[in-house]
Protein backbone atom coordinates (compact mmCIF):
# COMPACT_ATOMS: atom_id res chain seq x y z
CA UNK A 1 0.00 0.00 0.00
CA UNK A 2 0.95 3.51 -0.51
CA UNK A 3 1.10 6.15 2.22
CA UNK A 4 2.27 9.28 3.47
CA UNK A 5 2.57 8.10 7.14
CA UNK A 6 0.79 7.47 10.51
CA UNK A 7 0.10 8.99 14.15
CA UNK A 8 -0.51 6.46 16.64
CA UNK A 9 -2.57 9.09 19.18
CA UNK A 10 -4.93 12.18 16.99
CA UNK A 11 -7.22 14.10 18.87
CA UNK A 12 -8.07 15.95 15.86
CA UNK A 13 -9.53 13.55 13.13
CA UNK A 14 -12.42 12.36 14.30
CA UNK A 15 -14.89 14.58 16.68
CA UNK A 16 -14.45 13.57 20.23
CA UNK A 17 -12.55 10.32 19.80
CA UNK A 18 -8.73 9.24 20.12
CA UNK A 19 -7.85 7.70 16.79
CA UNK A 20 -4.81 5.65 15.74
CA UNK A 21 -4.55 7.57 12.20
CA UNK A 22 -3.45 6.32 8.86
CA UNK A 23 -3.14 8.12 5.46
CA UNK A 24 -3.59 6.50 2.05
CA UNK A 25 -2.20 7.93 -1.31
CA UNK A 26 -4.53 8.28 -4.17
CA UNK A 27 -7.90 9.84 -4.73
CA UNK A 28 -10.18 9.66 -7.54
CA UNK A 29 -11.55 13.42 -7.44
CA UNK A 30 -9.62 16.43 -7.78
CA UNK A 31 -11.03 19.10 -5.16
CA UNK A 32 -9.91 22.60 -5.49
CA UNK A 33 -9.54 23.53 -2.05
CA UNK A 34 -7.92 20.07 -0.98
CA UNK A 35 -4.99 20.83 1.01
CA UNK A 36 -4.24 17.26 0.69
CA UNK A 37 -3.64 17.14 -3.15
CA UNK A 38 0.50 15.95 -2.83
CA UNK A 39 -1.28 12.63 -1.25
CA UNK A 40 -4.38 12.60 -3.73
CA UNK A 41 -1.65 12.59 -6.61
CA UNK A 42 0.75 10.06 -5.15
CA UNK A 43 3.21 12.01 -3.95
CA UNK A 44 5.18 12.30 -1.02
CA UNK A 45 4.52 8.41 -0.46
CA UNK A 46 5.86 6.00 0.23
CA UNK A 47 5.06 1.91 0.81
CA UNK A 48 3.27 0.75 3.88
CA UNK A 49 5.28 -0.70 6.55
CA UNK A 50 2.42 -2.99 7.38
CA UNK A 51 4.37 -5.34 10.59
CA UNK A 52 5.37 -1.99 11.86
CA UNK A 53 2.37 -0.08 11.78
CA UNK A 54 0.43 -3.54 13.17
CA UNK A 55 3.23 -3.55 15.98
CA UNK A 56 2.77 0.37 16.81
CA UNK A 57 -1.33 0.15 16.65
CA UNK A 58 -1.04 -3.06 19.57
CA UNK A 59 1.10 -1.55 21.82
CA UNK A 60 -1.04 1.63 21.77
CA UNK A 61 -4.33 0.00 21.87
CA UNK A 62 -5.93 0.97 25.04
CA UNK A 63 -5.11 4.57 23.82
CA UNK A 64 -7.76 5.21 20.94
CA UNK A 65 -11.32 4.95 20.31
CA UNK A 66 -10.64 3.93 16.32
CA UNK A 67 -8.41 3.44 14.02
CA UNK A 68 -9.08 5.82 11.35
CA UNK A 69 -8.08 5.83 7.54
CA UNK A 70 -7.86 8.80 5.60
CA UNK A 71 -6.46 10.13 2.72
CA UNK A 72 -6.43 10.89 -0.64
CA UNK A 73 -9.20 8.08 -0.30
CA UNK A 74 -8.66 4.70 0.95
CA UNK A 75 -10.80 2.96 -1.57
CA UNK A 76 -8.20 3.22 -4.60
CA UNK A 77 -6.16 0.66 -2.49
CA UNK A 78 -9.18 -1.40 -1.35
CA UNK A 79 -8.48 -4.94 -1.62
CA UNK A 80 -5.34 -4.68 0.38
CA UNK A 81 -7.24 -1.71 2.71
CA UNK A 82 -9.70 -5.32 3.32
CA UNK A 83 -6.82 -6.80 4.42
CA UNK A 84 -5.33 -4.90 6.19
CA UNK A 85 -8.56 -4.08 8.65
CA UNK A 86 -9.28 -7.96 8.60
CA UNK A 87 -5.23 -7.27 10.17
CA UNK A 88 -6.53 -5.00 12.51
CA UNK A 89 -9.55 -6.37 13.65
CA UNK A 90 -7.37 -9.34 15.50
CA UNK A 91 -6.29 -6.40 17.71
CA UNK A 92 -10.03 -5.75 18.73
CA UNK A 93 -9.97 -1.78 17.83
CA UNK A 94 -13.22 -0.03 16.19
CA UNK A 95 -12.15 1.00 12.61
CA UNK A 96 -12.96 4.46 10.59
CA UNK A 97 -13.19 5.03 7.53
CA UNK A 98 -12.82 8.01 5.90
CA UNK A 99 -13.97 8.04 2.22
CA UNK A 100 -15.49 10.19 -0.52
CA UNK A 101 -18.24 7.80 -0.89
CA UNK A 102 -17.90 7.29 -4.63
CA UNK A 103 -15.91 3.78 -5.09
CA UNK A 104 -19.28 2.14 -4.31
CA UNK A 105 -18.75 -1.74 -5.07
CA UNK A 106 -15.23 -1.37 -3.31
CA UNK A 107 -17.58 0.12 -0.04
CA UNK A 108 -20.02 -2.56 0.14
CA UNK A 109 -17.62 -5.25 0.10
CA UNK A 110 -16.00 -3.06 2.95
CA UNK A 111 -19.28 -3.10 4.46
CA UNK A 112 -20.59 -6.23 3.63
CA UNK A 113 -17.18 -8.15 5.74
CA UNK A 114 -18.44 -6.02 8.89
CA UNK A 115 -14.87 -4.06 8.93
CA UNK A 116 -16.17 -0.94 9.15
CA UNK A 117 -17.46 0.50 12.34
CA UNK A 118 -17.52 4.62 11.91
CA UNK A 119 -17.61 6.56 8.06
CA UNK A 120 -16.39 9.68 7.72
CA UNK A 121 -17.40 11.61 4.59
CA UNK A 122 -17.22 14.85 2.94
CA UNK A 123 -20.26 16.00 1.85
CA UNK A 124 -19.20 18.35 -1.87
CA UNK A 125 -22.20 20.97 -2.35
CA UNK A 126 -22.20 22.07 -4.71
CA UNK A 127 -20.76 18.88 -6.34
CA UNK A 128 -18.62 21.04 -8.65
CA UNK A 129 -16.26 21.18 -5.84
CA UNK A 130 -15.47 17.68 -6.70
CA UNK A 131 -12.87 19.31 -9.71
CA UNK A 132 -14.02 17.24 -12.75
CA UNK A 133 -15.90 18.08 -15.68
CA UNK A 134 -20.22 18.45 -15.47
CA UNK A 135 -21.13 14.89 -16.52
CA UNK A 136 -18.48 13.50 -14.08
CA UNK A 137 -19.58 15.36 -10.84
CA UNK A 138 -23.49 14.57 -11.79
CA UNK A 139 -22.38 10.76 -11.85
CA UNK A 140 -19.95 11.17 -8.68
CA UNK A 141 -22.64 12.67 -6.90
CA UNK A 142 -25.25 10.07 -7.50
CA UNK A 143 -22.37 7.70 -6.43
CA UNK A 144 -21.95 9.96 -3.52
CA UNK A 145 -26.10 9.36 -2.32
CA UNK A 146 -25.72 6.24 -2.72
CA UNK A 147 -22.97 5.80 -0.55
CA UNK A 148 -24.93 7.50 2.18
CA UNK A 149 -28.17 5.08 1.75
CA UNK A 150 -24.98 2.13 2.16
CA UNK A 151 -23.94 3.31 5.71
CA UNK A 152 -27.24 4.17 6.82
CA UNK A 153 -28.53 0.54 5.83
CA UNK A 154 -25.73 -0.67 7.28
CA UNK A 155 -26.58 1.59 11.04
CA UNK A 156 -23.22 2.96 10.66
CA UNK A 157 -22.38 5.58 12.66
CA UNK A 158 -21.13 8.97 10.29
CA UNK A 159 -19.35 11.90 10.57
CA UNK A 160 -20.90 14.50 7.48
CA UNK A 161 -18.22 17.03 7.31
CA UNK A 162 -19.45 19.67 5.20
CA UNK A 163 -16.94 21.45 3.47
CA UNK A 164 -18.31 25.25 3.72
CA UNK A 165 -17.35 27.63 0.69
CA UNK A 166 -18.12 31.82 0.01
CA UNK A 167 -20.30 32.83 -2.54
CA UNK A 168 -21.85 29.33 -3.55
CA UNK A 169 -25.27 28.11 -2.72
CA UNK A 170 -24.75 24.64 -1.20
CA UNK A 171 -28.10 24.42 0.69
CA UNK A 172 -30.15 22.38 -1.67
CA UNK A 173 -26.97 19.93 -1.98
CA UNK A 174 -27.08 19.33 1.63
CA UNK A 175 -31.25 18.56 2.04
CA UNK A 176 -30.68 16.41 -0.77
CA UNK A 177 -27.85 14.60 0.96
CA UNK A 178 -29.48 15.29 4.70
CA UNK A 179 -32.84 13.13 3.02
CA UNK A 180 -30.69 9.89 2.23
CA UNK A 181 -29.74 9.64 5.80
CA UNK A 182 -30.71 7.92 8.93
CA UNK A 183 -30.30 9.19 12.24
CA UNK A 184 -26.77 8.14 13.67
CA UNK A 185 -24.81 11.21 11.70
CA UNK A 186 -23.82 14.57 13.01
CA UNK A 187 -22.57 17.18 11.11
CA UNK A 188 -19.15 18.57 11.15
CA UNK A 189 -18.79 22.05 9.20
CA UNK A 190 -15.08 22.64 8.06
CA UNK A 191 -15.12 26.52 6.90
CA UNK A 192 -12.68 26.41 3.89
CA UNK A 193 -9.49 27.65 4.40
CA UNK A 194 -6.37 28.86 1.93
CA UNK A 195 -2.85 30.56 2.42
CA UNK A 196 -0.92 31.12 4.57
CA UNK A 197 -2.74 28.11 7.00
CA UNK A 198 -3.45 25.41 4.31
CA UNK A 199 -1.86 25.43 0.60
CA UNK A 200 -4.39 24.32 -1.56
CA UNK A 201 -4.54 22.86 -5.25
CA UNK A 202 -6.15 25.76 -6.75
CA UNK A 203 -5.31 29.28 -5.58
CA UNK A 204 -7.16 30.54 -7.70
CA UNK A 205 -10.87 29.25 -6.91
CA UNK A 206 -9.98 29.44 -3.62
CA UNK A 207 -9.44 32.94 -3.67
CA UNK A 208 -13.05 33.13 -4.56
CA UNK A 209 -14.49 30.56 -2.10
CA UNK A 210 -12.20 29.85 0.47
CA UNK A 211 -12.42 32.02 3.76
CA UNK A 212 -16.31 31.88 3.98
CA UNK A 213 -18.02 34.39 6.98
CA UNK A 214 -21.70 34.57 7.63
CA UNK A 215 -22.28 31.21 5.46
CA UNK A 216 -20.97 28.98 8.29
CA UNK A 217 -23.86 30.69 10.63
CA UNK A 218 -26.61 30.60 8.33
CA UNK A 219 -26.13 26.89 7.41
CA UNK A 220 -25.25 26.11 11.25
CA UNK A 221 -29.00 27.54 12.04
CA UNK A 222 -30.50 25.65 9.09
CA UNK A 223 -29.08 22.45 10.27
CA UNK A 224 -29.99 22.52 13.79
CA UNK A 225 -33.65 24.04 12.56
CA UNK A 226 -34.05 20.40 11.49
CA UNK A 227 -32.52 19.17 14.49
CA UNK A 228 -29.18 18.22 13.07
CA UNK A 229 -26.37 18.16 15.70
CA UNK A 230 -24.08 20.56 14.48
CA UNK A 231 -20.26 21.14 14.93
CA UNK A 232 -17.83 23.96 14.19
CA UNK A 233 -14.51 23.60 13.08
CA UNK A 234 -12.37 26.52 14.32
CA UNK A 235 -9.56 27.36 11.31
CA UNK A 236 -6.80 26.10 13.47
CA UNK A 237 -8.39 22.99 14.37
CA UNK A 238 -9.00 22.41 10.04
CA UNK A 239 -5.89 20.82 9.61
CA UNK A 240 -6.11 17.21 10.36
CA UNK A 241 -5.99 15.13 7.77
CA UNK A 242 -2.83 15.73 7.46
CA UNK A 243 0.20 13.66 8.70
CA UNK A 244 2.69 16.32 9.08
CA UNK A 245 0.29 18.45 11.56
CA UNK A 246 -0.12 22.09 12.43
CA UNK A 247 3.17 22.37 13.23
CA UNK A 248 4.92 21.71 9.99
CA UNK A 249 2.50 23.68 8.13
CA UNK A 250 2.65 26.35 9.93
CA UNK A 251 6.08 26.70 9.17
CA UNK A 252 5.78 25.56 5.62
CA UNK A 253 3.36 28.35 4.89
CA UNK A 254 3.92 31.08 7.42
CA UNK A 255 7.92 31.11 7.71
CA UNK A 256 8.02 30.37 3.85
CA UNK A 257 5.37 31.61 2.31
CA UNK A 258 7.03 31.07 -1.26
CA UNK A 259 7.15 27.71 -0.84
CA UNK A 260 4.73 25.46 -3.14
S1 LIG B 1 -10.46 16.68 -0.60
FE1 LIG B 1 -10.46 14.45 -0.30
S2 LIG B 1 -11.71 13.68 -1.98
FE2 LIG B 1 -11.11 15.74 -2.55
S3 LIG B 1 -9.21 15.51 -3.79
FE3 LIG B 1 -8.62 15.84 -1.64
S4 LIG B 1 -8.35 13.80 -0.79
FE4 LIG B 1 -9.58 13.58 -2.68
Amino acid sequence: MLTSGWKSVSMVDVHGKVTFTLWLCGCNLRCPFCHNWTIAEGLDCFPLDRRTLLDELESGVFLVDYFHVTGGEPLMQWRELISLFAEVRLLDVPISLNTNLTIIGPLEKLLGAGLVDHVATDLKAPPELYGLPTGATERLWNLFLRGLELVSDYGLPLELRIPVAKGLNQWPHIEEGLRRLGTDFYVVLNPLVGKPLTNPRDEEWCSKHCWPGAEVGELKRKLEELGVGVYVNSFGELLRETPRGLGDLTKKFINSPKEP
